[in-house]
């Protein structure tokens, strides 16, 4: 072991000139194999150790910090009593950077997402239609006349009940969704008013939310949000208007007599309004043809005050890509993940202290260890398709043959379910080969579990990819390092170092 560093870490008072006798040292310890080392680039060069599994961040300075953020990475690495102070060896171990030798520190985050699957709140997804106004050239859903009735409604209110039923949850999430799912706005009305009812009588606490293309709301914009309880609103934007108006296109004959044409400007209009009474997750959807309308875009919502009203909205960049099976000519138009990485970058300086730039990766802007689960994944959550079958994932509504279930009532539903529904309730990322032996597992678990499900070795991939060049930011944000990281990138070999033959395999070509 290197001479010991001095531990700033702000959970760890300055060694006391006279500490307490140790405990009892028991085994030896090693580093543990969720932990992460990050070097600050300039002066005073302190090292961050993070540890994937608990979240603890330990801040390290002093002449041998550097030295030790080594060792701790080296292969077989034993601590023994003595080989470090006390007090700095007391930090590491509270900071999850040494454990025990011999502990099973993949049983604990497999109990945690095994837990998180039956606790996740519950979201039902509601597709009220698959039709949809718009043409954008990306969408990855096939269009067609299925939509939700009336009739539906008592099934889709059973279906909450049953979902609820599951686990220990009073809360229901309803996420409106489409197509554009306003196209249906009388069927929202009634089934919203139902599934309300149902929660006030069984003592369940109801939020929704909606996912639009903000071109088609009604005129009592401010009274739909909370006759419905719209906590959240998400509005799509494909560019500056000229960019979005093109991408965003009325389909033949959809384009309304009143109002303005552009599409634009209905969403623009609409986001004026929404952000005086909801948060509105303002998304934009980025490739290479639109790429330069991003900065304007910030400057244009900035201005607009979306960031200063009553409730600011967050500003959400999005990667076009392929989504689903449907889309996979995307895969030739997507940005690559560095390019994309680098316009959110520039975007989260250009809104440094003014607006929250949410990543999907990160939503509160810290790698905290995972306690929740995709809705996909969560027992209770389920996603209802316009053509009344159940699907695990939004991405897969209409997808034929991935639907695992189908409502009650709709003829001929049970002949269209597919084979997947075991892979749902199968899918574990602690024990997936690959992700079972990554340092990120704990705040990753997996990615996204479709893409597991398709065998789309390239998107996950990019997850780690994702996490190696993004973390080292990350960390060094959260220990305070005003110079960042000194790393731009985790080796891949640190990535796999608990299965070193893994990485090697992988090769030079940094695949995740
Ligand atoms: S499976 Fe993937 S796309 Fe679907 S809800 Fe989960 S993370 Fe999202
Ligand atoms: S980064 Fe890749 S290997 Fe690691 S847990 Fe996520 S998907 Fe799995």
């Amino acid at each position: 072991m290197p001479p010991a560093p001095r531990s700033t870490a702000p959970r760890e008072a300055e060694p006391a000139p006279a500490p307490p006798p140790a405990p009892a040292f028991g085994p030896a310890l090693v580093p543990s194999r969720f932990l992460v080392a990050v070097r600050e680039a300039a002066e005073p060069l302190r090292v961050a150790l993070f540890s994937t599994a608990t979240g603890a961040l330990t801040v390290l300075d002093g002449v041998a910090a550097d030295a030790l953020a080594d060792a701790l990475y080296a292969p077989g690495l034993l601590v023994a009593e003595g080989d470090l102070a006390p007090a700095l060896l007391s930090t590491l171990r509270r900071g999850g950077v040494l454990v025990p030798q011999g502990t099973d520190e993949l049983a604990p985050i497999q109990e945690r997402y095994r837990r998180a699957r039956g606790e996740t709140p519950v979201v039902l997804t509601v597709t009220t239609t698959m039709d949809c106004n718009l043409g954008c050239y990306y969408c990855y859903e096939a269009r067609s006349g299925a939509r939700l009735e009336t009739r539906d409604i008592g099934a889709i209110v059973a279906l909450a009940r049953e979902r609820l039923a599951l686990g220990p949850h009073r809360a229901l999430h309803v996420d409106w969704y489409g197509g554009e799912p306003l196209l249906e706005r009388g069927f929202v009305e009634a089934a919203s008013r139902a599934l309300q009812d149902a929660c006030a009588a069984d003592g369940v606490r109801y939020v929704a939310s909606i996912i639009s293309n903000g071109t088609d709301w009604p005129e009592d914009v401010e009274a739909f949000v909370a006759r419905h309880r719209i906590r959240q609103v998400q509005i799509s934007f494909d560019g500056m208007q000229a960019n979005h108006d093109k991408r965003r296109r009325w389909r033949r004959g959809r384009a309304p007599q009143q109002g303005p044409a552009s599409t634009f400007a209905r969403a623009v209009a609409l986001v004026d309004r929404l952000v005086r009474v909801t948060r509105v997750d303002v998304r934009f959807n980025v490739d290479a043809g639109n790429r330069d309308d991003v900065l304007p875009f910030v400057a244009f919502a900035r201005a607009r005050g979306w960031f200063d009203a009553p409730v600011p909205a967050v500003f959400q960049p999005a990667r076009l890509a392929s989504y689903s099976e449907t889309s996979r000519f995307m895969r030739r138009r997507e940005l690559p993940l560095a390019d994309f990485d680098a316009i959110r970058a520039e975007v989260r300086a250009a809104l440094d202290g003014v607006a929250v730039v949410e990543e999907s990766e990160v939503p509160d802007g810290f790698p905290h260890p995972k306690t929740s689960v995709c809705a996909a994944l969560a027992h209770g959550s389920a996603v209802l398709g316009a053509d009344g079958l159940v699907y695990r994932c939004g991405l897969q509504v209409g997808e034929a043959g991935r639907a695992v279930s189908a409502m009650p009532g709709r003829s001929g539903g049970s002949a269209r379910v597919g084979t997947d529904a075991g892979f749902w309730t199968d899918f574990d990322p602690t024990q997936a080969p690959t992700c079972s032996a990554c340092t990120f597992l704990p705040i990753c678990w997996g990615g996204c579990p479709k893409k597991h499900l398709e065998g789309d070795r390239h998107a996950l991939d990019e997850q780690g990819r994702y996490w190696r060049t993004n973390l080292p930011r990350l960390v060094a944000r959260a220990a305070g390092f005003a110079s960042g990281p000194a790393e731009d990138e985790i080796p891949l070999a640190v990535q796999f170092r608990a299965r070193p033959g893994l990485a090697e395999a992988r090769g030079s070509d940094a695949r995740g």
